[in-house]
């Protein structure tokens, strides 16, 4: 047995050592396994599909550090890119041919996408996108849907208030009442309540953004139609829409969401696969909405290292390398990992639903396995507390998994037969552990929307 919480030690030394110089001991919050409780397992070092820990544990990656490993870890091609770029200086704060091949491989892969800007995180691309919007059309309100994450922006980290299209308040103290005004939230897969706020609020919404499918709350799809709806109303409105394709872009297919949907947004934000497991992100759209960024227009946005030529070509070559072969190989093993968690639960009588988005995809406890899970009230009633002790049973057998219910599941193109069968062989223990978790009085402590 691999990863058994009594051989956490180092890891605990670590986390406790940790918490006294960083909030929390963790850089950021999903880290602590605050939703699990138990020691965060430090890592060491990973290759392929595999994690290895400061107790010398070894783990299969289902996490894939939120997403960007499709490739797995230190995969050759990469690492020898980031070593040949390290080798020509770090960082320059002057343009490079390389940003230019990253935003073609992005174009050539996003039709609607005509221009690119770089920048350094899937929050600074969201940010920056929202300013765009509210820059070109003159109008301040923002369209956002419950239990979709897009980073922690002031203006979107808003909650509903009560009815179906009331102004957001703000989810963090430091999030002032006026930047979480500007924001309504909706419920997600509701178009009817997207239709009624524009009746509503008509000429003052600047954008609708959405997560291409919703992979922060669990994975939850879009209904047949949603985003081209969304699509219809904000260009009848004369509202951009902004399409957050941070968690699946370059992951569900070579074009993301996209490339399974086709439904063309003004703007997009990418992140997470785009970077290659660097610090990169990019937002992108239509040539007359980009070129009013600065300097070509008067919407300012910046970074002294945006474009920085070490994580542009961690970037170029997770893309070159990510061919149809390695989307081919995401499907399939997000379905075999599907079909395992199913066939596990299934004989252990647990109540549950496999959902996907693309090779996204989650596992929720429900009584009720045969009612599709659209939207964060529905992702909010499940059984979440049976997750912990599914998760640690896991995690004791060697499988890292995402440390909330709330999380999609990444798999990479790297898992391998012999991870396959660690994974078929902890899993009945699992189920159990689900299968026998105590129904909690208090509320579970992880909440949707909640990322890392
Ligand atoms: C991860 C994520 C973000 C935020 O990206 P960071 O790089 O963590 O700032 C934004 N949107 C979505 C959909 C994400 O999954």
């Amino acid at each position: 047995m691999t990863g058994s919480p009594d051989t956490a030690e180092k890891s605990a030394a670590l986390f406790a050592r940790a918490a006294q110089v960083t909030p929390g001991g963790v850089n950021s919050p999903v880290r602590a396994f605050s939703a699990v409780g138990g020691t965060p397992r430090f890592i060491t070092s990973a290759q392929g599909c595999r994690l290895h820990d400061a107790d010398g544990q070894t783990y299969v990656d289902l996490v894939c550090s939120w997403g960007p490993m499709i490739l797995g870890h230190a995969h050759p091609a990469v690492v020898e890119a980031v070593q040949r770029a390290a080798t020509s200086g770090l960082s320059f704060g002057a343009p490079t041919e390389a940003e230019i091949e990253l935003a073609e491989e992005i174009i050539g892969r996003v039709d609607p996408v005509e221009r690119v800007r770089l920048v350094n995180s899937g929050t600074e691309a969201t940010m920056s996108a929202i300013r765009l919007a509210r820059g070109f059309t003159g109008r301040s309100k923002i369209i956002k849907f419950a239990g979709c994450y897009h980073g922690h922006v002031d203006a979107l980290l808003a909650a509903a208030g009560s009815g179906v299209a009331t102004l957001g308040l703000p989810t963090s103290p430091g999030v002032t009442g006026a930047a979480a005004h500007d924001t309504v939230v909706l419920p997600y897969n509701d178009l009817k309540a997207v239709a009624k706020a524009f009746e509503e609020y008509g000429h003052e919404i600047a954008a609708v953004i959405t997560e291409a499918a919703a992979g922060n709350m669990g994975a939850v799809a879009p209904h047949d139609g949603f985003n081209a709806g969304l699509r219809e109303l904000t260009r009848r409105h004369g509202a951009l829409l902004i399409i957050d394709e941070v968690m699946t872009g370059f992951r569900v297919s070579p074009s993301g969401w996209y490339g399974l949907e086709g439904v063309g947004a003004d703007l997009y934000t990418f992140g997470k696969v785009m970077s290659g497991g660097l610090p990169a992100a990019a937002f992108g759209g239509r040539a007359e909405v980009m070129e009013r960024l600065a300097p070509t227009g008067p919407v300012y946005q910046a970074g002294t290292l945006s474009g920085n030529p070490v994580a542009v070509a961690a970037g170029l070559a997770t893309l070159r390398h990510a061919d149809v072969d390695v989307y081919a190989t995401l499907d399939a093993n997000a379905k075999r990992l599907g079909a395992l968690f199913t066939e596990a639960l299934t004989a252990a009588g647990v109540g549950h639903r496999v959902q996907f988005a693309g090779n996204l995809l989650s596992v929720f406890f429900t009584s009720a396995p045969d009612t599709p899970i659209v939207d964060y009230a529905g992702v909010s009633a499940t059984e979440t507390w049976r997750f912990a002790p599914f998760f640690h049973a896991l995690l004791e057998r060697g499988v890292y998994a995402p440390p909330s219910a709330f999380e999609a599941w990444f798999v990479s193109a790297a898992l391998d037969e012999d991870a396959f069968s660690q994974i078929a062989e902890a899993l009945p223990a699992a189920a159990e552990a689900a299968a026998r978790a105590p129904h909690p009085d208090q509320s579970d402590r992880s909440q949707p929307g909640e990322t890392d």
